[in-house]
C-alpha cells in the first residue's frame, strides 16, 4: 500500500510519499515558513534534492502544492497517515479519521497547543480535499496509554487529575513501538525487557515489557525526563514558583527558558547540537564537557529508573540522532551502566550503518543494539492494518 505520512507543525509539513510492503520512499519534503514570508519546500526524489520556493500563507496551500509535486512520482496514494503529538485521554491507539476522532484531536489540544491544532486543521483539510482516500491519526502517545497507574498517575489530588487531565502522557511512542518491533524481530525470544532509548533533540527512555509500556520519561508534556538539545528535562517543579515569585519572570518567561534555552544548549553555552558540543569538548571547553557528563549521568540514572519499573533488563537499544550516530555518546552513557551488566565493544560501537545492530560483547548480561528508527513506516503500518491493502 502507498502511503502518504504528513507530520504538521504550526509553520510546517513534513511529508513523504512511501509503500508498505518494500518500505520504498519515492518521495519526501518539508513545506518551512507556512504563513511567513519566504515560504518554500524541500523536497527530495529520487535521491536529487530540491527547493521551490512558492507561496504557501496556509496549510491548505502546502497540501495542494505537496499533492501537486507527488504527481511527478507517479504512484498512487492510497491512504494518508497523521502523525498527532498528542492524542491525551482518547487514543489507545490509532484510529480512522471520522468527525468523532478529528474532534478529540481538538479536544486535548490544550496539552499541545503548538501542534495538536495545526494536525487537526491539516487532517481536516486532507478529507475535504480528497474525500474519496481514508485518513488516519497516529498519536505520539499512544502507546503509553496503558502503562500501569502507578507510572502514569501523579501523586496529586484526585480531583486535579480527572477534572484536567493531569497525569505522565509521555511521547515517541511511535518510535518506542517502532523499536520494540525491530528488537523483537532481531533477538525474539532474548528479549523481554526492553529500554528503548530515544535520544535526538527530543530524548525518551521507554520500558517495554513484552511489547508493552511500563513506563516512559516524558510526562504530561515532552519537557520531563532527561536532558535534551534545548530543553531542561526534570527539574524541581518548584523551580516554577520560585522563578515566577523571586525573579519576577511570567509563567511564559519561564516556559520558553525551559523549553527553548535550557538542556545541552545551557549547560555547553554552546549549541543544542551534540555534534557541536563533543567538539567543543575534545578541544578543551569545560562547559561543553559538563554537558556531555550530564547527559551520560541523567541519561543513565533514568535507564535504572525504566529497569526498576519492568524489575528488570535484558535488552538497551540506541535510537534516533544522537542514539543513532553518537560513538561517544553511546560509550558515555554505557560505561555508567557496567556495574549493572552493560559491555559494549568499542570496536562495533564504532561501525556505521544504517542497518540495526548488536554493539555489546557476548558476555555482557544486557544485549546493547543500535536501531535507525523509523516512524514514517510506523505511521504508514498501521494506516494499512486500519484502512485494509
Ligand atoms: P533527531 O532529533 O533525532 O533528528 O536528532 C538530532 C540530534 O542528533 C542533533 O541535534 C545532533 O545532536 C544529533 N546528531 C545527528 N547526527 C549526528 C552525528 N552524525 N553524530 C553525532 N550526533 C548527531
Amino acid at each position: 500500500m502507498n502511503v502518504l505520512v504528513i507530520n504538521a507543525g504550526s509553520s510546517s509539513l513534513k511529508y513523504q510519499l512511501l509503500n508498505t510492503e518494500t518500505g520504498e520512499v519515492f518521495a519526501k519534503g518539508n513545506c518551512e515558513r507556512i504563513g511567513i514570508d519566504g515560504s518554500f519546500i524541500g523536497h527530495e526524489e529520487n535521491g536529487v534534492k530540491g527547493k521551490l520556493e512558492v507561496d504557501m500563507p496556509d496549510h491548505k496551500t502546502a497540501i495542494s502544492h505537496v499533492f501537486e509535486i507527488l504527481k511527478t512520482v507517479d504512484q498512487p496514494i492510497e491512504g494518508i497517515g497523521h502523525r498527532v503529538v498528542q492524542g491525551g485521554w482518547y487514543f489507545p491507539e490509532s484510529a480512522v479519521v471520522t468527525d468523532e476522532t478529528l474532534g478529540w484531536v481538538r479536544e486535548v489540544a490544550p496539552l499541545a497547543p503548538l501542534h495538536n491544532y495545526a494536525e487537526a486543521d491539516v487532517i481536516e483539510i486532507c478529507r475535504d480535499m480528497f474525500p474519496e482516500l481514508g485518513n488516519v491519526i497516529v498519536p505520539d502517545t499512544a502507546f503509553h496509554y496503558n502503562m500501569p497507574e502507578q507510572a502514569w498517575r501523579y501523586a496529586i489530588p484526585r480531583d486535579i487529575v480527572d477534572k484536567y487531565h493531569v497525569r505522565k502522557y509521555g511521547a515517541h511512542g511511535t518510535s518506542h513501538r517502532f523499536i520494540w518491533r525491530t528488537v523483537h524481530e532481531m533477538m525474539g525470544d532474548k528479549t523481554h525487557k526492553l529500554v528503548s532509548c530515544h535520544l535526538g533533540s527530543g530524548a525518551s527512555l521507554c520500558a517495554i515489557e513484552d511489547g508493552q509500556c511500563m513506563d516512559t520519561t516524558m510526562g504530561l508534556t515532552p519537557l520531563d525526563g532527561l536532558i535534551m538539545g534545548t530543553r531542561c528535562g526534570t527539574v524541581d517543579p518548584a523551580t516554577v514558583f520560585y522563578l515566577n515569585r523571586v525573579a519576577n519572570m511570567s509563567i511564559d518567561d519561564i516556559d520558553t527558558m525551559m523549553n527553548k534555552k535550557s538542556g545541552l544548549l545551557a549547560v555547553s553555552g554552546k549549541s543544542s547540537d551534540s555534534r557541536d558540543i563533543e567538539e567543543g569538548m575534545n578541544n578543551g571547553d569545560e562547559n561543553c564537557k559538563m554537558a556531555m557528563e550530564m547527559f551520560y549521568y541523567r541519561t543513565s540514572q533514568l535507564f535504572c529508573e525504566m529497569a526498576a519499573s519492568m524489575e528488570g533488563v535484558d535488552t538497551m537499544a540506541y535510537t534516533a540522532g544522537i542514539g543513532e550516530n553518537s560513538v561517544t555518546m553511546r560509550a558515555g552513557v554505557a560505561k555508567r551502566l557496567e556495574w549493572m551488566g552493560v559491555k559494549i565493544d568499542p570496536e562495533l560501537n564504532k561501525i556505521r550503518s544504517d542497518e540495526p545492530r548488536v554493539i555489546s560483547t557476548p558476555d555482557s548480561k544486557i544485549t546493547v543494539l543500535v536501531v535507525p528508527t523509523n516512524e514514517e513506516l510506523m505511521i504508514a503500518l498501521d494506516v494499512e492494518a486500519l484502512l485494509g491493502k
